[in-house]
């Protein structure tokens, strides 16, 4: 379909020699990477009518859902905007949302801050009131909302501890509630539904919760009537490979993810193109990876909690306690309508229908010294920050968050290895912890 004379200048010809390859409306301006090792073939002409016919008579849906009411197919025109990879990764996510029901839709962002950040923009608070573990969200907010009103003209916005917003009463319209569930790096569960019952008493609030501890199909947060929006860094488990950047606010309708997207076009916090494809790819195994990390961070925390009650005599006081859903819901935690409470095991369970928990854990050790040795000493781990990833990952979280965690306390992301063989490792790196704790103290006994 060469309607144009072919061009003699060699400028021109590098530029425009593949143009018959590929141009076109909606198609990309530059070549797509096109990664794959395989390619779909056309079906045997002479057997079409047959396939046709067999079709209709056995598969009458189509293997994907059909959504009804789908906006009609908008042309590309940047991909700020909207674009080929982000629309799938918001299918498939969308799809991972909906596990546990309808009504769930995803947009995605260039990381976690940049979804919090979107969903507060959405939100427009007059106050916000938080619970957090994760420091980053509690600076990013601050940020965020600096310069705008509080609940009158006269006072500025401000971020309110929990705690001190229940003490003053009912919410005030305006007001935004924002918590972790589980709470990063301890692993706390609020009592949602009870959260939801008191900010939903006065119209005009909005709760926001991150989920991103434990993404569906571990943890069914939409399920609590009240949640407006869900958060996940899809930084951790969604991408879970250690190598991309990534947020994603979830909405329950089709109308307020579409007014997201309006917003994140003018927010500009669109992830690349490149991490959208990284995304992609990573959802596809993320319903086989995040529950087998997750089974594998109940056996490691159980057995640490064999340590922690003294059955291990070889590795007595090295584990002094263990942050772990599956630690906590262990007895009985008995129902309760108290906000500020954590969640009763009823309330845990209806949120963890699959019963798998997180795959992070904390474990507080018997010293800082061996806290700070420990990540650095496992075999089959990772000293670094961040989690999520296909390896695990562990951390002195006391060098990243010195007013919220004790310098005891090691943050554990559970990889996908095998169980026995990190009990082996573990085993190891609790004495040689030990041992490095023991050096320390003998060092500064002699000075
Ligand atoms: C990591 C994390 C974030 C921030 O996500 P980024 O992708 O690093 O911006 C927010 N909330 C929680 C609970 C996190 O663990």
């Amino acid at each position: 379909m060469s309607h144009h004379a072919t061009p003699h200048g060699l400028a021109t010809r590098l530029l425009h020699a593949d143009a018959d390859l590929g141009l076109g409306t909606n198609q990309p301006v530059v070549a797509p990477l096109a990664v794959a090792t395989t390619y779909i073939q056309p079906e045997p002409a002479d057997l079409a009518a047959y396939l046709a016919a067999a079709r209709a008579k056995h598969f009458p849906q189509p293997a994907h859902a059909v959504v009804e009411d789908a906006e009609p197919a908008k042309p590309y025109i940047y991909s700020r905007m909207a674009n080929p990879t982000l629309d799938r990764v918001e299918a498939v996510l969308g799809a991972l949302e909906q596990y546990f029901g309808e009504g769930a839709h995803a947009v995605v962002y260039s990381s976690g801050l940049a979804a919090i950040a979107a969903a507060l923009h959405h939100a427009q608070p007059r106050r916000v009131i938080a619970r957090l573990g994760y420091h980053g969200t509690l600076f990013g907010m601050a940020e965020v909302i600096r310069g705008r009103s509080g609940p009158d003209a006269n006072t500025p916005c401000a971020v309110v501890p929990l705690e001190t917003a229940l003490a003053g009463g009912a919410p005030l319209p305006g007001d935004v509630l924002v918590v972790e569930s589980p709470s990063n790096p301890w692993g706390g569960l609020p009592n949602l539904p009870a959260l939801a019952a008191w900010v939903k008493q006065t119209e005009g609030t909005t709760l926001i919760v991150d989920a991103t501890l434990a993404p569906p199909p571990l943890q069914n947060i939409l399920g609590v009537k009240g949640v407006d929006l869900v958060v996940h860094s899809a930084t951790k488990y969604l991408g879970g490979h250690s190598d991309l950047l990534g947020g994603t606010v979830v909405a329950r309708s089709r109308a307020v993810a579409e007014t997201l997207r309006r917003e994140r076009t003018f927010l500009g916090a669109v992830p690349g193109n490149l991490e959208a494809w990284l995304l992609l790819r990573s959802l596809r195994t993320v319903h086989l990876r995040v529950p087998a990390q997750a089974k594998t961070a109940t056996q490691l925390a159980t057995w640490l909690q064999s340590v922690v009650n003294g059955e291990i005599t070889l590795l007595a006081g090295t584990v002094t306690k263990v942050h772990h859903a599956s630690v906590t819901y262990f007895d009985e935690v008995p129902d309760s309508d108290d906000p500020a409470a954590p969640a009763p095991s009823s309330v845990a369970r209806a949120l963890f229908p699959t019963e798998q928990w997180s795959p992070v854990l904390s474990v507080e050790l018997g010293s800082k010294a061996a806290a700070r040795a420990l990540p650095h000493l496992v075999s089959y781990g990772r000293a670094a920050t961040s989690l999520g990833g296909v390896e695990s990952l562990l951390e002195w979280r006391y060098q990243q968050d010195p007013k919220g965690v004790p310098d005891t306390l090691v943050r554990v992301s559970i990889g996908l290895e095998d169980f026995e063989d990190l009990k082996a490792d573990w085993t190891r790196a609790l004495l040689a912890a030990k041992d490095v704790a023991e050096a320390v103290v003998a060092e500064t006994d002699a000075e």
